[in-house]
């Protein structure tokens, strides 16, 4: 059944100064004219993951500019979430598409959510494949229904497609980071690409003072003021954490005394999440330099803050993705980005900002030796970075979009 989460609200006039003066504007603007609309988000986890990230900062902001506004998150078992994380990976084009078993036990948890979606809404904004079907099993009501689809569907799988295309028929627009991932044969007619954004006032993105900063990792265990690259990201194939070490190998056999901490969060709708874990572990059990970190062991958001805050290079080596907001939350801490030139990376770091883009493990080693040998490149990088997160990844950005979509629907 859907849980409620609950998380209060937060006021929009702590971004003043933060977000660009106009954002601000046009976004109390367009509140004022939803003032009292009902909206419920819907997505698979209340935590880990880039969607629980944008939903745990913007329903509290919407709450406060007026909004009545309810994040709601899917319960399944073990065999609805094994199903999605292989649907989730055949539309980033995995040759491997779902079972008959694997479809069934989807429409199942499907129907089951959809009868607890009570209470009356003007909104339903559903997020990703999971809960997709949630319209053709509950019915439209009188709601506008809006899929925001966070990942690449640009190739998706034949198969995989087919069997969740039909479950979109009926939304009343659909939204992607980019217009590059709009399938082929898509059925809903309103197509929006907005980008999402990061939130500069949590924990893991507020301003911490290195010492602070020091004192956290310290007591985690980093060596410092030893030499650090990080890469932060869920436990998953697309993310290349294997790629990663074998990148690292390469760049110490430059700088011997350089440590790679790979943080890592497991999340409620990722059961592939242990396998990963499990092979990263095994690749690096060996070598006292290369420490896995994650949510399990308290390594949260305030940790993930210091570790992408004194890491001279973060390190994003995607293969596949979505947007990858820890892209944008290393640059906003001024730190450059070595990342895999995938999805949405390209937009936050265009050529000459924010760090370096790399498409193989010797290009990622030949980048890191780069901005670990030059700390003022790195400096002038990391700060052409968090210029441009201000300017169009803030939270108070993505919110903008999302109620000038809401409002031409009504
Ligand atoms: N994250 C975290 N702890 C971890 C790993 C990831 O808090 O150990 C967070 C990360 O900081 C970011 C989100 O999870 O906010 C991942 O979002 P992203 O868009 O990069 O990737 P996704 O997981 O959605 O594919």
């Amino acid at each position: 059944m859907l849980q409620k989460v609950n998380v209060g609200r937060w006021s929009l006039d702590g971004y003043d100064g933060i977000a660009p003066g106009e954002i601000l504007q046009e976004l109390r603007e367009l509140a004022r004219g939803l003032s009292g609309a009902r909206i419920v988000h819907v997505n698979a986890t209340p935590y880990g993951g880039g969607v629980s990230e944008l939903l745990r900062s913007s329903v509290p902001l919407l709450r406060d500019l007026g909004l009545s506004v309810d994040w709601k998150v899917m319960g399944g078992s073990q065999d609805f979430f094994s199903a999605t994380k292989a649907l989730h990976n055949a539309l980033q084009g995995s040759p491997r598409s779902l079972t008959n078993a694997e479809q069934a036990a989807y429409v199942s948890c499907v129907n089951e959510n959809a009868e607890t979606l009570d209470g009356a809404y003007d909104f339903v904004v559903v997020h990703d494949p999971q809960p997709a079907g949630l319209l053709s099993a509950h019915g439209r009501g009188d709601a506008r229904w809006v899929w925001r689809c966070h990942i690449d569907t640009s190739e998706p799988n034949p198969d995989a497609w087919s069997f969740l295309r039909p479950f979109l028929q009926g939304y009343d627009a659909a939204v992607f980071t980019m217009a590059e991932f709009v399938p082929p044969d898509f059925p809903v007619v309103r197509v929006e690409t907005i980008a999402p954004a990061i939130d500069p006032l949590s924990p893991k993105n507020i301003d911490l003072d290195r010492g602070t900063a020091s004192q956290i990792l310290d007591w985690i265990g980093v060596d410092l003021p030893g030499r650090l690259v990080t890469q932060v990201s869920r436990f998953d194939p697309w993310k290349d954490p294997l790629g990663v070490i074998d990148a690292y190998r390469l760049v110490r056999e430059e700088i011997g005394e350089l440590q790679l901490a790979l943080v890592g969060s497991m999340a409620l709708d990722d059961p592939e999440g242990w396998e990963i874990y499990r092979e990263v572990s095994e690749a690096s059990e060996h070598d006292p330099l290369i420490n896995l970190y994650t949510n399990l062991t308290g390594v949260g958001n305030v940790e993930v803050n210091a570790f992408q805050r004194l890491s001279e290079v973060v390190v994003q080596k995607s293969i596949r993705e979505g947007f990858g907001l820890v892209v944008s939350e290393s640059l906003w801490k001024g730190t450059p980005v070595v990342a895999g030139y995938a999805g949405g990376i390209p937009m936050q770091m265009p050529a000459g900002t924010g760090g370096r883009l790399v498409a193989s493990t010797e290009e990622c080693a030949g980048a890191m030796l780069e901005l670990l040998g030059n700390a003022e490149l790195a400096h002038e990088l990391g700060a052409s970075g968090q210029a441009r997160v201000r300017e169009h990844f803030l939270l108070p950005r993505l919110l903008r979009d999302e109620l000038r979509l809401l409002t031409s629907l009504l």
